[in-house]
C-alpha cells in the first residue's frame, strides 16, 4: 500500500558523542519519569523518582557532564525519547550547514540558576540549586510560605508536596527538588546532591552551635544520618517557629561558599 520509498535501515552499533567517542547505540531505556494524570485527568505532568523505564531504547542525546569536556548518552524507549526527537523530522527544505552543530547541543532548557543571578524564591519554580547558599536561601523563603511541620514524617498531607507544610528535613528535600523537577529541564545531579550534602552539613553545624564531631570510625553514611537527626529532632522541638526555622537556614546560608 505504502508508495513512500523504503528508507535503508542502516543500525550502527555505535555513535559517535560530540568528541567523536563510540558509545553503544542501543541500550535500556534510562527514564525515571513517568506521564500521569492529573487534576482528575484534564492534564498531565511528569513524575519523577521511579525506578529506570527499562524498555528497549536508543541513544536520544548526548549530555555534558558538568565542568568537563566528557559527554554521556541518555538512552531512551520511544515513549521516553525527547518530545521534538519523537516527531519524525521533515525533509529538508534547503541546506542547512548549522543544522550538525545545533543537533548536538542541549535542548533542554537548564534547570539551575544561571551564575550570579540574584536569589529569588518562587514556590512553583522547577530551577534547582546546585550551590549550598542558593539551596539553603530557597529552604528559609519555604518554609515561610509553607510552616514548619512539626507531626511525625516529612510532610503534612493533602496536596502537592510543594504545598505541603513541611519539617525541617522536607523542606531540605523540597528545595534540592522533591516535587519540583521538570522533564524538559536537564539537571545536573551531582551538583544538586553535593549542595544538598553541603548545606546539610552547614545546617547540622549552625544548630549544635559549632561544628559537629563524628563519633570515632563512623562512615559518611553514618555522619549523615547523625546531623539528618540533629536537624529534625531541632524543628521538632516544641514552641519551634517557622520564622526560627527560616532564620536558621539563613544562618546556614551566611556560612556557605559564594
Ligand atoms: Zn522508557
Amino acid at each position: 500500500m505504502s508508495s513512500s520509498t523504503p528508507v535503508p535501515q542502516v543500525r550502527p552499533e555505535t555513535t559517535a558523542d560530540p568528541n567523536g567517542i563510540a558509545h553503544h547505540t542501543v541500550g535500556a531505556c534510562q527514564a525515571t519519569w513517568r506521564t500521569v494524570s492529573t487534576a482528575g485527568g484534564t492534564s498531565t505532568a511528569a513524575q519523577f523518582g521511579y525506578p529506570a523505564c527499562g524498555a528497549p531504547g536508543r541513544i536520544d542525546r548526548f549530555v555534558q557532564v558538568s565542568q568537563s569536556t566528557v559527554y554521556r548518552p541518555v538512552r531512551a524507549c520511544p515513549d521516553h525519547a525527547r518530545q521534538d526527537a519523537r516527531t519524525p523530522a521533515p525533509e529538508p527544505a534547503a541546506p542547512d550547514t548549522g543544522a550538525a552543530e545545533r543537533a548536538t547541543t542541549p535542548r533542554l532548557r537548564p534547570g539551575h540558576p544561571a551564575p550570579g543571578r540574584a536569589f529569588r524564591y518562587n514556590q512553583n519554580s522547577t530551577i534547582l540549586p546546585a550551590t549550598a547558599q542558593w539551596l539553603l536561601l530557597w529552604a528559609a523563603a519555604h518554609v515561610e510560605k509553607v510552616g514548619l511541620f512539626q507531626g511525625d514524617g516529612l510532610f503534612a498531607t493533602g496536596g502537592r508536596t510543594v504545598t505541603l507544610k513541611a519539617s525541617m528535613l522536607g523542606v531540605l528535600n523540597v528545595a534540592a527538588g522533591d516535587g519540583r523537577r521538570s522533564s524538559s529541564r536537564e539537571y545536573d545531579a551531582p551538583a544538586i546532591r553535593a549542595a544538598r550534602t553541603l548545606a546539610l552539613v552547614l545546617l547540622s553545624d549552625h544548630l549544635n552551635g559549632s561544628p559537629m564531631e563524628s563519633p570515632e570510625g563512623a562512615d559518611e553514611e553514618e555522619q549523615r544520618r547523625l546531623r539528618h537527626r540533629l536537624v529534625h529532632v531541632w524543628g521538632r522541638t516544641p514552641g519551634r517557629t517557622a520564622a526560627e526555622a527560616a532564620e536558621a537556614f539563613r544562618a546556614a546560608a551566611d556560612a556557605a561558599p559564594q
